[in-house]
């Protein structure tokens, strides 16, 4: 595994950065205020090849890893949070999952969809089922040769401007046997069944909607069943196993927007003068920049890991602990670096003259959604530990009860 970057991947951040230091910087002010999609920016996305980097060259794609597009991602994050994400939802997440797991058709459909420039949702969280998300309510159920959904999902990124997507839900055959969770692929404005909800009013991250998506009677024809490797009875397992992919992708958004806050932070301390003096003479100062760049340094190499770990160990996944290591350390990392920068402004960083407020607003996000830093905390324990974790009552219990008996069993014999 190296971290050094071929002459082609410098290429791609050169590009990258052109983009973001441009037309994504002049626009960001404005997605934040208006709260509206940042159609431009996309655009300039497609147009450079940003999106749906990783789809192989059979299905129209550059055939890119997810290294390469967590480059493009930290560029325009460092000016533009939503931008950032949806870089991430453009080539990871969802259409990883297709790409992957899905039919030929299946893969045809989505690749067209986000080469055209369509960030796919993901549809996991519900009310009632947030960290609990296997808790789900929303069903599946078997109607000759389709599925019909029922059920709410809440904090859908992209509700109203996504195009695909990709929905998980509750299985049940026609006998109303439960079979597992599965994932479910519906476009809108082609599905009658798919409605959109209320929008969040969010603390940062404006420029793309999250909201409630209402499912009614939405019939999805078996060809559009996104069957996980070892069907649905470990659906929820191997769905989760391709969101690694969009955990890196979220951890780095949350690193283009520490570096956004460092870069600026280090301009200003050079401009500002106090005392007589640039205010970065002040080793209390040096300090703090000298802190956001060892951080920012190691998020960094912690996510490339991760990135790199795609492919290896038998899955075409990042593997799950470096994923749930790299966002823990990365979404923490993103609110100290962004809360100091800010302080490093003074008043000027408490006003929305100046992006700072912005970039802490947009930072506070990546330690709860796509798994909370708590849960991941389990995710890495239960790895580190090789035990399962239930968090369950009930699951707690039973390994309880199993350890129990096996103890037993072992001192009569
Ligand atoms: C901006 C944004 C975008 C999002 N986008 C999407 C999306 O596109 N698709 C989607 O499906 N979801 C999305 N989500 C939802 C997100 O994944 C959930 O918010 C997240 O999983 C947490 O669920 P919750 O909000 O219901 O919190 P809860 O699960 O209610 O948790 C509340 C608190 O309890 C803690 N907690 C819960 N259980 C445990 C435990 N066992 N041990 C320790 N602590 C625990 C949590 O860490 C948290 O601090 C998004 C969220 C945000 C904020």
């Amino acid at each position: 595994m190296t971290f050094n970057l071929t002459k082609d991947q410098i290429e791609i951040q050169q590009r990258a950065r052109q983009i973001a230091s441009t037309l994504v910087a002049e626009n960001a002010v404005e997605v934040d205020k208006s709260e509206q999609y940042p159609w431009d920016n996309v655009k300039a996305l497609t147009d450079a090849g940003f999106v749906g980097m990783t789809i192989p060259k059979e299905y129209g794609g550059p055939g890119r890893s997810f290294l390469e597009a967590n480059l493009v991602v930290e560029e325009m994050a460092a000016y533009c949070g939503p931008t950032g994400r949806i870089a991430v939802e453009a080539n990871m997440g969802a259409i990883s999952a297709v790409m992957h797991y899905g039919t030929d058709f299946q893969k045809r459909l989505a690749a067209e969809l986000v080469l055209a420039g369509d960030k796919p949702a993901i549809c996991i969280t519900e009310p009632d089922a947030g960290s609990a998300a296997s808790q789900m309510t929303t069903r599946a159920d078997k109607r000759g040769d389709k599925y019909v959904i029922n059920g709410k999902k809440h904090w859908i990124t992209g509700g109203g401007v996504s195009k695909l997507h990709l929905i998980f839900a509750r299985v049940f055959d026609e006998n109303n046997v439960e079979l597992g969770i599965g994932g479910f692929l519906a476009i809108r404005g082609e599905a009658d069944g798919l409605k959109l909800g209320a929008r969040e009013p969010t603390m940062g991250l404006r420029g793309i909607p999250e909201t409630e998506l209402l499912f009614e009677d939405l019939e999805v024809p078996e060809n559009m069943v996104l069957m996980p490797p070892s069907g649905f009875k470990r659906g929820f397992a191997d769905l989760m196993n391709a969101y690694n992919s969009q955990r890196v992708g979220a951890g780095t958004v949350a690193l283009g927007l520490a570096v956004g806050a460092y870069r600026n932070a280090l301009e200003f301390a050079k401009e500002r003068e106090q005392f007589g003096r640039p205010i970065a003479e002040f080793q209390g100062l040096q300090w703090m920049l000298a802190d956001m760049s060892v951080q920012i340094e190691a998020a960094r190499s912690l996510l490339h890991k991760a990135a790199l770990s795609a492919g290896q160990n038998g899955s075409p996944f990042p593997d799950p602990t470096l994923a749930a290591q790299g966002k823990i350390f990365t979404s923490e990392m993103a609110l100290k670096v962004t809360n100091d920068a800010l302080q490093m402004f003074g008043a000027r960083g408490y006003s929305r003259n100046y992006p700072m407020e912005r970039l802490a607003r947009d930072a506070r996000m990546f330690t709860i959604g796509g798994g909370t830093a708590q849960i991941l905390r389990t995710v890495v324990a239960s790895r580190i530990l090789e035990m399962k974790l239930p968090q369950t009552r009930e699951g707690f219990l039973q390994m309880a009860e199993r350890e129990a008996s096996k103890k037993s069993l072992q001192a009569a014999e």
